[in-house]
């Protein structure tokens, strides 16, 4: 399509109402999704060519799109999900839209190399140092400078004088490709026919056809080589893949097994690149010679042009919610996404979300169900400790009966977790002459100890003090005392109770990205036989020899009240009982809990996933919560708290009314302060067929703005709705 010849419309990558009219000027051609730099005021701003202008503007007081780049235009998919995605969570579309675009330096054309070929000629001085660059290029090939200093052992200078002498050719040669294509008859894997039968339904979508496909399998079921082998499939129909991770900046396996089954690695997309590798990936993404990318959920936004395929691995994971800037959940992005491309969508789990499992249930999505391990690998036993009877000796976090189990793990030479959820040594600190306990000058919560460090610490805000040794409050010396358990207590309590096991402490805190994948791979070659971690450890990872896991609070996750937490919690003992018996040694599992009866942990113990799916879709539906109703939160934030009440209440007050919504708040939010802002809560809820974000975007438009340090944020379909 070409617009013109003379105005078009411009959506600019800054956060206003676009798009804007521009006028193209002479001999430029543009169409829609064109790249182009336009001016905004004194400055030029990238922005994409949206189509023809909406109202008329009198041509001369227009001004010229200053350049378009010479790059494929975005895909119209892409152009109607940045729409939709501004739609959807009540964001300016220039403000979308700049989470797609890069910096002009991804639009530039690439650098080509400079490279040296021979010329025959050999000129008369001859040192050492030119005949190591002689003898380099002995056999005709161009090299590109930086090898060929490197090969030759030589300097820039010393080939600038070969060529100067006329013994070199300089060339330019185009750059090499940020990645080579993955090859899907590289390795396939040998399916079983259980994942073999997965595939097919799987495939039975079509390449170029939109179908959502739940791969619903246990841990360890091997879901990993039946989604690489669709990406293969895609691959082959000449279609790029996109795989989500939840922890890509933690994941080298995953990249070494896909390196291993399309011999290339895949380009990657996640927050521990730099800015020219970005750049890299988004230009060779867009103009197609990128063909799979792995990465975390921001990778939604690249600009395919012929996505055939998206996969969401651990698809029920937290991680996928954005919840700064706007909010959007990528789950839901991919299957808008998908539906817009006519590409298929794989969400993989062993616990999927409840979302999830009802839009299989209702046939929306094809319920691809992996019931056995791979191999000789089980799933583990699972056992309820009853901590009311069986509970630790006073001053410790871990029950005899596991102890046991831990102990006879070891002596058979294997491998045994101890998991808990909680960073730091204590979550909180308590002085017992007082009274007194830490808390975040800032936030709404407690100071929490990380020994380690020799500090307390706000998991919130990250506000920092030394850990004190007299109390601040009464100055009593003798009386601090940590309360709770943390993993460094638990790493602590482990070093007294098995010091002679090879132990290691994983939780984010404990190191650098790099630091941390480090220790995953000293843990799969067996270089330590007891595993102290958080939630960090329970994902994705496959350590072969691991036969043992112990939970020290299963119910933790439960105390919220929250109506996603029994979910959550689910996902989470699943998981992390799922890393046991990974190999051919048979796993065991054991929960810590003071409530053994609690459907979740009788789902846990008994394996009777299906009865606590049921029974949470009946709980969810009687609320008419998620998936049965929609809920959007807005957060009302000022440094006052009553300031914040007062705008809340005046929102509230302001509501338009319709039927089929109920207004919840204004209440404090979850946590009530962050950062030393006051957070005020208003819930919206509706049934599920009803546009809750129309009804709030005409509710805020109708209200008074936000004035003074008053901020108002939204959140559509928040994870957490206490
Ligand atoms: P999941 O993703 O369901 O947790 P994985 O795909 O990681 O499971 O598979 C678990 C283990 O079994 C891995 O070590 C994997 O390499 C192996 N595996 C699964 N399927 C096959 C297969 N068809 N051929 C060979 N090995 C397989
Ligand atoms: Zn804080």
């Amino acid at each position: 399509m070409h617009i013109g010849p003379d105005i078009v419309a411009v959506m600019v990558g800054v956060a206003v109402d676009g798009p804007y009219s521009y006028r193209v000027p002479e001999g430029m051609r543009v169409e829609r999704g064109s790249i182009v730099a336009v001016p905004l005021g004194p400055r030029l701003i990238l922005g994409v060519v949206w189509g023809e202008p909406k109202d008329s503007v009198a041509h001369n007081r227009l001004r010229d799109i200053a350049h378009v780049y010479n790059v494929p235009a975005l895909s119209e998919e892409l152009l109607s999900l940045v729409e939709w995605v501004a739609r959807y969570t009540l964001t300016a579309p220039g403000q979308v839209l700049r989470g797609v675009l890069r910096s002009p330096e991804a639009l530039d054309a690439p650098k080509p190399v400079v490279a040296y070929r021979r010329t025959g000629f050999e000129p008369e001085k001859l040192t050492p140092a030119r005949l190591r660059v002689l003898d380099t290029l002995n056999d005709d090939m161009a090299w590109p400078r930086p090898a060929l200093m490197g090969a030759a052992g030589v300097s820039a200078s010393v080939i600038e004088g070969l060529e100067r002498a006329g013994a070199l050719e300089k060339l330019e040669m185009p750059p090499p490709p940020v990645v080579l294509p993955p090859d899907p008859e590289a390795n396939p894997a040998r399916l079983n026919p259980e994942q073999r039968a997965a595939l097919d339904r799987i495939l039975a979508i079509g390449p170029h056809e939109f179908g959502v496909a739940l791969l619903d399998g246990v841990t360890g079921g091997g879901k990993t080589e039946v989604f690489f082998e669709a990406v293969a499939d895609t691959l082959r129909a000449g279609r790029q893949a996109l795989i989500l991770l939840p922890e890509i900046a933690l994941t080298n396996t995953f990249i070494d097994r896909f390196t291993k089954r399309f011999t290339a690695r895949p380009a990657e997309w996640h927050s521990d690149m730099t800015p020219a590798q970005r750049a890299r990936v988004w230009r060779g993404v867009l103009d197609g010679t990128v063909r799979a990318v792995v990465g975390a959920r921001s990778a939604l936004f690249l600009p395919f042009r012929e996505l055939g395929l998206l996969v969401l691995d651990e698809e029920h994971d937290g991680a996928y919610k954005q919840s700064e800037g706007f909010t959007y959940h990528a789950r839901d992005m991919a299957v808008v996404r998908a539906h817009r491309a006519g590409a298929r969508v794989v969400l993989s789990s062993a616990t999927p979300s409840v979302e999830s499992r009802n839009n299989a249930n209702q046939g929306r999505y094809h319920h691809v169900v992996l019931e056995s391990r791979f191999a000789e690998a089980s799933l583990p036993d699972i056992t309820a400790i009853d901590m009311r009877v069986d509970g630790p000796d006073k001053g410790g976090w871990i029950a005899p009966s596991l102890a046991r189990e831990v102990f006879a793990a070891l002596d058979r030479g294997e491998q045994a977790l101890l998991f808990l959820n909680r960073r730091g040594y204590a979550p909180l600190t308590l002085c017992r002459s007082c009274g007194h306990q830490y808390q975040c000058p800032d936030c709404s919560s407690w100071m929490v100890e990380h020994r380690f460090r020799g500090v307390l610490m706000c998991h919130h805000c990250g506000h920092e003090m030394r850990t004190p040794t007299v109390c601040g409050e009464c100055g009593d010396a003798e009386s601090l005392v940590a309360v709770g358990p943390g993993i460094e207590r638990v790493a602590e309590e482990a070093a007294l109770r098995f010091p002679d096991a090879r132990r290691v402490l994983l939780s984010t805190d404990m190191g650098s990205h790099a630091q941390l994948r480090q220790r995953f791979g000293e843990i799969e070659r067996g270089e330590y036989d007891l595993i102290i971690g958080t939630q960090l450890v329970s994902k994705g990872h496959h350590f072969e020899k691991l036969s043992v896991v112990g939970v020290l609070d299963a119910d933790l996750g439960l105390a919220h009240g929250d109506p996603r937490a029994a979910e959550k919690t689910f996902q989470i003992l699943t998981q992390v009982a799922g890393r046991a018996g990974r190999a051919s040694r048979h796993g065991k599992a054991f929960l810590q809990t003071y409530h053994p009866d609690h459907p979740v942990m009788k789902a846990m113990v008994t394996g009777d996933r299906e009865a606590f799916y049921a029974q949470e879709l009946l709980a969810r539906e009687a609320g008419g919560m998620p998936p049965f109703g929609r809920l959007a939160a807005l957060i009302v934030s000022a440094g006052e708290q009553q300031t914040a009440m007062g705008y809340a209440r005046q929102l509230l007050s302001a509501a338009p009314m319709a039927e089929g919504i109920r207004l919840f708040g204004p209440a404090d939010a979850p946590v009530a302060m962050i950062r030393g802002r006051h957070r005020v809560r208003l819930l919206a809820q509706s049934g599920k067929d009803f546009d809750l974000s129309g009804y709030m975007r005409f509710w805020l438009s109708s209200a008074e703005r936000p004035r003074g340090d008053l901020k108002v944020q939204i959140d559509i379909d928040p994870m957490s709705f206490m």
